[in-house]
């Protein structure tokens, strides 16, 4: 017999939803939910709606911001670099190390044709626009290092052909398939003073 109230149960569902969470996590933080003053369950709940209503994509860059447009694309408006990463959370590394004093720009996720994620999937075409209009000097791809991510920097370099912008990438040394974002800055400032030309 399924002893759990079918509010639980869809409860557990929406944190098993969550990315690296599986059915045993997700029990285990639902339960731990309901052992907790109301009071700081509302806390929780008012965070999330919060956070999802204030927060959306900058203009710009596509970087999470609660902004018209986000602090970085403000202050570095002339910036002759620009960064391109998969999402959000990969530009913490880079400001956590001060390295990169350029501006950003938020891919959106990587080419991957098996979860049908194309080039119109992504930010891509925008991208294209902005360095062919803007003063661009060099466009660091810093996409991480799996295979999806090699072939979307291939992709980026064919579709700048003949569009005078130096192209670099990260200097191996990122572990295959990790997150960009957890890479820590000692990791980063060498992935970065070592970054190499396509
Ligand atoms: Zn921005």
């Amino acid at each position: 017999m399924n002893v759990e109230p079918q509010s639980l149960e869809a409860l557990i569902g929406e944190f098993a939803n969550l990315p690296g969470i599986g059915r045993k996590t997700a029990r285990r933080l639902a339960y731990h939910i309901l052992t907790r003053p109301k009071e700081e369950v509302a806390q929780f709940a008012s965070a999330l709606e919060n956070a999802s209503e204030k927060v959306h994509a900058c203009p710009r860059c596509f970087s999470f911001t609660d902004q018209d447009i986000c602090p970085i694309c403000a202050d570095r408006i002339d910036a002759h670099a620009l960064c391109v990463v998969e999402k959000s959370s990969d530009i913490l590394p880079f400001e956590r190390s001060g390295i990169f004093k350029g501006a950003y720009f938020v891919l959106g996720g990587v080419i991957s044709p098996l979860d049908g994620i194309g080039p119109e999937q992504l930010h891509l075409p925008l991208l294209i626009k902005r360095v062919k209009e803007e003063n661009i000097e060099e466009l660091v791809l810093a996409l991480g290092s799996s295979p999806e991510a090699d072939s979307t920097a291939l992709m980026i370099d064919r579709m700048l052909d003949g569009v005078n912008v130096k192209r670099t990438r990260l200097a191996r040394g990122i572990p295959m398939g990790s997150d960009l974002e957890f890479v820590d800055e000692i990791t980063m400032l060498r992935a970065f003073e070592g970054r190499v030309s396509l």
